[in-house]
């Protein structure tokens, strides 16, 4: 019973951006789009990156949401996290973080693979940034292990899920919790500035 209203709550979500989520299948079917691909899963570029490199890794199965995942999933999802993990390896003056969003606003679930520079005119929105920084963001090793050592994964309510997309901003390398999305995005650039020095 619960379950299912917190599955209604995300399709509320779902249909408010579903002109993006009709894309993502259609990208998946794009070979302009299509990075890398085998029998299991096809890597896309994130048509929106919200950073210097943001890649989509989707099943070819068709589950909608990483909430519907469960035991026998265990090995498609470690090989997507095996995937992901190869895409970036060699880009070593890169950090990457590859994670699952806790409430997936389209139909096709999807691992995110993002470096954490965040630089990019597509991240716009308080609700962006905390996606990717706060616990909404379930880590693609967390969600490994939870799957490979309870079977199932710990639910995250929407009620939380929303909680996180509304924390104060704060930056994700220090302390500084910048008052605005202009502030925090001149903020992060000092941060880019360092590594290259
Ligand atoms: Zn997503
Ligand atoms: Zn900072």
């Amino acid at each position: 019973m619960k379950r299912k209203a917190e599955s209604n709550t995300n399709k509320s979500t779902t249909l408010s951006k579903s002109h993006w989520s009709a894309g993502l299948l259609k990208s998946m079917e794009d070979p302009e789009c299509i990075v890398k691909e085998d029998d299991k899963i096809v890597v896309i570029k994130d048509k929106y990156p919200k950073a210097q490199f943001h890649y989509l890794v989707l099943p070819k199965e068709n589950i909608h949401s990483i909430w519907q995942v469960k035991r026998n999933h265990q090995d498609l999802l470690t090989h997507m996290h095996d995937v992901a993990h190869g895409l970036v390896e060699k880009q070593t003056d890169h950090e990457f973080i590859i994670g699952y969003h806790a409430m997936p606003s389209m139909q096709r679930m999807h691992l995110h693979v993002i470096s954490t520079d965040f630089n990019s005119p597509c991240l716009k929105t308080k609700y962006h940034w905390n996606s990717f920084t706060t616990p909404f963001f379930l880590h693609s090793s967390d969600v490994c292990r939870q799957l490979h050592e309870g079977g199932e994964l710990i639910q995250i309510s929407p009620g939380r899920c929303k909680d996180y997309l509304n924390t104060q901003l704060k930056c994700h390398k220090c302390t500084i919790q910048p008052k605005n999305m202009p502030d925090l995005k001149r903020h992060i650039l000092t941060h880019i500035d360092k590594q290259k020095q």
